[in-house]
């Protein structure tokens, strides 16, 4: 059982997943768990320490030592590796590769699960990822799934990198998201899939406002808040 109310939200890269469960977390005034940092901070962190992204076994260890933190308050969306700040670093193209491989490791996604259920236990929090509503937080109360056309979610991700000022080519910002598509969708070890029981959602053809809009009603509804 949660201690707090918790709403679950998964969905392939690019579905509008990051923006919307961020601006929900705000309007709700939950906490936002951003999972795929996680596994982005992961990959980086084997990077910097010599271990590659194909070696699970070695993986799981650093996973079961990984230094990260997430900021609150002042600090919201500031993610620290030890003492480094990597909220920006985590985010190029070639950490996001290396996040699909490693996160595909049984031994990183074991290894990670009590992580994860830990930092969502800390207050009422909107947790966003592939597997939260099917394996993370199987209980969880409320679980939606976000989806969007491939043209669509490919340029979201180009204009979210630009905004960033990470320079790439469309189609290989298109590439690269059917290729973690392909692993994330594949993988033997809590693969990306909708549970039974979320409410599926196609934001192609809304704003982000009306997105946010009708989570909102749906969380209230569903949560009694
Ligand atoms: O959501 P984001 O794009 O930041 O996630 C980076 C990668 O981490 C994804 O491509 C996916 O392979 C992996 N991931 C995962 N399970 C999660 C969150 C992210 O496998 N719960």
């Amino acid at each position: 059982m949660l201690p707090y109310p918790v709403i679950a939200i998964d969905g392939p890269a690019g579905a509008g997943k990051s923006t919307v469960a961020r601006a929900l977390a705000r309007r709700l005034g939950f906490f936002l768990l951003d999972t795929g940092a996680i596994y982005r901070s992961l990959a980086l962190f084997a990077e910097q320490q010599g271990v590659s992204w194909a070696d699970g076994p070695r993986l799981g260890s650093l996973a079961e030592q990984l230094p990260i933190r997430f900021g609150r308050g002042d600090e919201d969306g500031v993610v620290y590796l030890a003492d480094q700040t990597v909220t920006t670093a985590i985010r190029t193209p070639e950490v996001s590769l290396g996040a699909s491989q490693v996160s595909a490791h049984p031994e990183v996604r074991s290894m990670l699960l009590g992580l994860q259920r830990q930092l969502s236990r800390s207050g009422p929090c909107v947790v966003e990822g592939r597997d939260i509503g099917t394996v993370v937080l199987p209980d969880a109360p409320l679980k939606i799934f976000l989806t969007a056309s491939p043209e669509v979610r490919a340029q979201r991700r180009q204009k979210e990198l630009e905004a960033r000022g990470v320079r790439a080519d469309v189609s290989d910002t298109r590439r690269e998201q059917e290729e973690r598509d392909r692993r994330d969708l594949t993988r033997a070890t809590a693969p990306l899939k909708c549970a039974d029981d979320a409410v599926l959602f196609d934001t192609s053809d809304r704003s982000l406002e009306q997105v946010i809009d009708d989570l909102a009603i749906i969380a209230q509804t569903r949560l009694s808040l």
